[in-house]
């Protein structure tokens, strides 16, 4: 390796704290391994309430300023879903640069893992978008920061059936508001990503009589479950203005946009991807003066969160569910809430979130 001296003039200015989405992180930990080839980043956003708990991302990022920016942008998002849903836990998140199908194997796993360890129990990871259970049980052999291993050896498993059953909780909550029954039968109900909890949701609205359509990258996927749950397939992004009852946005974030939402037929957005709103002030109001009954992403999709914090705090699966069932309640109350205060739903679900965080704030200062 070659070291050479940088000249300043080629820094750019503010390059971390500077970013859009730095939000008064706590601490941003860059991860680099030449013989692993691991290039991660940990962001820990607030550790008021807790450890900062959330997953880790493999993804094949453009650019590291992509990475960067999702790793900030995800782990503020799990300070606000851990505060809304009542865990004592912080928010934070990692992101490994790479494709998880051609780059991913258990050295990186194991390097990222000794990354985690050397926070000493700040930050505690999981799963997240392109991991399984089986690499949560690799780094659990160099830390015990990680939740998410499997049930034989003695964790919550797989987080994203839980997960599905929240988001299916807070979409039924947000038909009640909308609709004025939770019935879902006979409605027509896009799900766009059918992944891990995608698939789960699928399986739950199709139980209960609702008209799904399915859409993915993945072709071979989609074949496999429009067959499994004689559902309907659009392929491609011209997705939006298709006549729909409830959009469930299940892939990635930010797709709730001006574009988007121009086109938006459905009267409900209820899903589980995370930061579903590009831009969390401006598409929240667009959605409230379009009369699109949003149901906030950081608190449907608590699911998976509930039940890898069974691991931490030492709670069964039983109350995980019944934990997670609650969700249909909290959604209800954040509608009445934005209705009452003429604010987004979003609005309602983050400040009930920052009160949380602030009186603990308080009570520790004091
Ligand atoms: P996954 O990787 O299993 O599934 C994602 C699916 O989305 C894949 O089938 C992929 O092909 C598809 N996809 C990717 N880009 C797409 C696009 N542009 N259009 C259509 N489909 C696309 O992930 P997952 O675990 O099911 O998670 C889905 C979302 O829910 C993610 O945003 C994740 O952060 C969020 N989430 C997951 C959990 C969990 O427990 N797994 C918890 C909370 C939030």
């Amino acid at each position: 390796m070659t070291s050479e001296i940088i000249d300043s003039k080629d820094l750019k200015s503010d390059p971390v704290f500077g970013q859009l989405s730095f939000d008064g992180h706590e601490q941003i930990v860059f991860c680099n391994d030449e013989d692993t080839g691991l290039k991660a980043i940990i962001g820990i956003h607030n550790t008021t309430l807790g450890p900062a708990l959330g997953g880790t991302r493999m993804w094949q990022y453009k650019t590291e300023w992509e990475a960067l920016n999702d790793v900030l942008r995800l782990s503020r998002g799990m300070t606000y879903k851990s505060a809304i849903t009542g865990l004592n836990l912080g928010g934070g998140k990692a992101v490994i640069i790479g494709d998880a199908k051609a780059q991913k194997n258990d050295a990186l796993m194991r390097k990222f893992g000794e990354f985690v360890n050397s926070l000493g129990g700040k930050y505690i990871t999981a799963e997240d978008v392109g991991m399984e259970t089986r690499d949560m049980d690799i780094i659990r052999e160099v830390t015990t920061s990680v939740t998410g291993i499997s049930e034989s050896k003695g964790g919550s498993g797989n987080p994203s059936p839980v997960t599905a059953y929240g988001v299916y909780m807070g979409m039924k909550a947000a038909a009640k508001y909308k609709f004025g029954s939770d019935k879902l039968e006979g409605k027509k109900i896009l799900v766009q990503g059918v992944g891990h909890v995608g698939e789960t949701l699928v399986k739950h609205i199709t139980d209960e009589g609702a008209q799904v359509i399915l859409n993915d990258i993945n072709e071979a996927r989609l074949e496999e479950l429009s067959k499994k749950y004689s559902a309907n397939v659009v392929l491609g992004n011209d997705i939006y203005g298709l006549d729909l009852d409830i959009y469930a946005p299940c892939a990635l974030g930010a797709t709730v946009n001006d574009t988007s939402i121009a086109q938006l037929q459905a009267k409900v957005i209820a899903g589980a991807a995370n930061n579903q709103l590009a831009n969390e002030v401006k598409h929240g109001k667009m959605l409230q003066e379009k009369g699109i009954a949003y149901a906030p992403d950081f608190l449907i999709n608590a699911g998976g969160i509930i039940n890898v914090y069974a691991e931490v705090a030492g709670y069964n699966k039983e109350e995980s569910l019944k934990r997670t069932e609650n969700i249909y309640n909290t959604t209800l109350e954040i509608f009445d809430l934005a209705e009452k205060e003429n604010i987004t739903t979003h609005r309602a679900a983050f400040n009930i979130a920052q009160a949380r965080i602030d009186a603990r704030k308080k009570e520790q200062n004091s």
